[in-house]
C-alpha cells in the first residue's frame, strides 16, 4: 500500500509498505477513506517533535472503514464507518480513568499515531486500543463532516471545556487557523457574552467574517487595547491561545483580566518565557496543552444534530497519490488553503 513516510528531518516521502496487520487482540485495522494534513505533521517534518520516529507513516487525522478487529475489540466491527482518535489510550490506567487520556501510562499512550507508530496518510492504518481509539460515525454524517473529530475538533472541544466559560464571559481566542476555528465553534456552543478572535492573516480574518459574522476580529497589534475596551473588567475573562506564534504567549496573559483562565492549546517551536514578576498580582490560572481526546462520541452527536460544522475548513482535496502537492500548498499556505482533505488514491 502507499504510505507517506517520515524519512529524516526535512524529508517526507511516499513509500510502498505492507498493509498493517493486527498485532494485539485490542487492535483494529482501518481502511482510510479520508485523511488530512495537520500543522503537527509539519512540526515533525521540521524537527520540532523529537519523539517522532524516522520511518513511520505520518498522518493522524482520518476517518475510514473498519477492515479487521482483534478478538478483544467490542465497540466496532468490520464494515463500521469510524473516526480515528489522534490519541492512543488504554482506558484503564489512573490517567485514563480520570479523563486525562493524553497522559495514558501505556507505552504507546498519547499522540502515537503518525508520530511514534505508523499513521494514516496511507491506505490502511492499525489502531491500538480500538475500543478507545475509534468512534462510529452516526448515520447521515459524511466523511468530510467527521474528518476533524479525532484531532483538531477534539482539541477545540477540550479547550472550550477546560476553560470554564460562562454566559457572562468575554472570551478571547488567539489564532484563527484550523484549530483556532474549531476552538471558536466549540466556544460558541457555550454561548458566552462575547467572543473576540485575534488574527493577523487577511485570509483568515476574511474567513471568520464570512462564516461567523457575530464574532469580533482584532489584529495582534491592537489586541490588548481592544480587549480592554470590549470587556467589563480590564481584560478577557477567558483567553484561549491557539496560535503558537512568537509573541502570542505574552499576548495571551496580557489580554487576560485578573483572575482569568488562560488556556494554552498552542504547540510552540521554542520555549516560552513566563515573566512572573510582570504578571505578579494578576492571579492567573494557566491550563496547558495536550488534548484529552475522549469526547469524540459527544462531538459526533453534535455534528449529527447540526450544531458543529467544520466542512467550510476543507478548502482543497487531493488523492493520496498526489499528497506531495497537497503538502506543498498546505505548508506554504498557498491558494487560500485552510485544510486539505486527502481522498483515496486514484486507481
Ligand atoms: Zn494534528
Ligand atoms: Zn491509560
Amino acid at each position: 500500500m502507499l504510505a507517506y513516510t517520515y524519512i529524516k528531518h526535512g524529508t517526507f516521502q511516499m513509500m510502498e509498505k505492507p498493509v498493517p496487520e493486527i498485532k494485539d487482540p485490542r487492535d483494529a485495522v482501518v481502511r482510510v477513506t479520508l485523511g488530512s494534513i495537520c500543522t503537527s505533521d509539519l512540526h515533525i517534518k521540521h524537527g520540532s517533535v523529537p519523539r517522532a520516529v524516522p520511518g513511520i507513516t505520518v498522518g493522524h487525522e482520518m476517518v475510514g472503514i473498519v477492515e479487521q478487529v482483534g478478538e478483544k475489540v467490542t465497540s466496532v466491527k468490520p464494515g463500521d464507518r469510524v473516526t480515528v482518535n489522534v490519541e492512543t489510550f488504554c482506558g484503564e490506567c489512573f490517567f485514563c480513568r480520570h479523563g486525562y487520556v493524553n497522559n495514558c501510562e501505556d507505552e504507546q499512550g498519547g499522540w502515537a499515531l503518525g508520530c511514534r507508530i505508523d499513521g494514516g496518510q496511507a491506505e490502511y492504518v492499525r489502531v491500538p486500543y480500538a475500543d478507545q481509539g475509534l468512534n462510529r460515525i452516526p448515520e447521515g454524517v459524511s466523511d468530510e463532516q467527521a474528518l476533524f473529530v479525532g484531532d483538531i475538533l477534539a482539541t477545540g472541544f477540550w479547550a472550550a471545556r477546560i476553560s470554564e466559560i460562562s454566559s457572562d464571559d468575554t472570551v478571547l481566542i488567539i489564532g484563527a487557523g484550523p484549530t483556532g476555528i474549531c476552538t471558536l465553534l466549540c466556544t460558541m456552543l457555550k454561548h458566552p457574552r462575547r467572543i473576540v478572535v485575534c488574527e493577523k492573516s487577511e485570509e483568515r480574518i476574511r474567513f471568520v467574517h464570512e462564516h461567523y459574522p457575530e464574532v469580533i476580529v482584532v489584529r495582534p497589534e491592537e489586541c490588548v487595547e481592544q480587549i480592554r475596551k470590549l470587556s467589563s473588567h480590564g481584560g478577557a475573562d477567558v483567553v484561549i491561545e491557539v496560535a503558537g506564534a512568537e509573541d502570542t504567549f505574552r499576548l495571551a496573559w496580557e489580554c487576560a483580566r485578573p483572575n482569568a483562565i488562560v488556556t494554552i492549546v498552542a504547540l510552540y517551536d521554542r520555549p516560552q518565557q513566563l515573566p512572573l514578576p510582570d504578571m505578579y498580582g494578576k492571579n492567573l490560572t494557566f491550563k496547558t496543552g495536550g488534548v484529552d481526546g475522549c469526547d469524540c462520541a459527544e462531538i459526533l452527536r453534535l455534528i449529527a444534530e447540526g450544531k458543529i460544522d467544520t466542512t467550510p475548513l476543507i478548502t482543497h482535496r487531493f488523492p493520496l497519490d498526489k499528497i506531495e502537492e497537497a503538502y506543498r500548498i498546505f505548508e506554504n499556505r498557498q491558494d487560500g488553503v485552510i485544510k486539505v482533505a486527502i481522498t483515496e488514491k486514484t486507481m
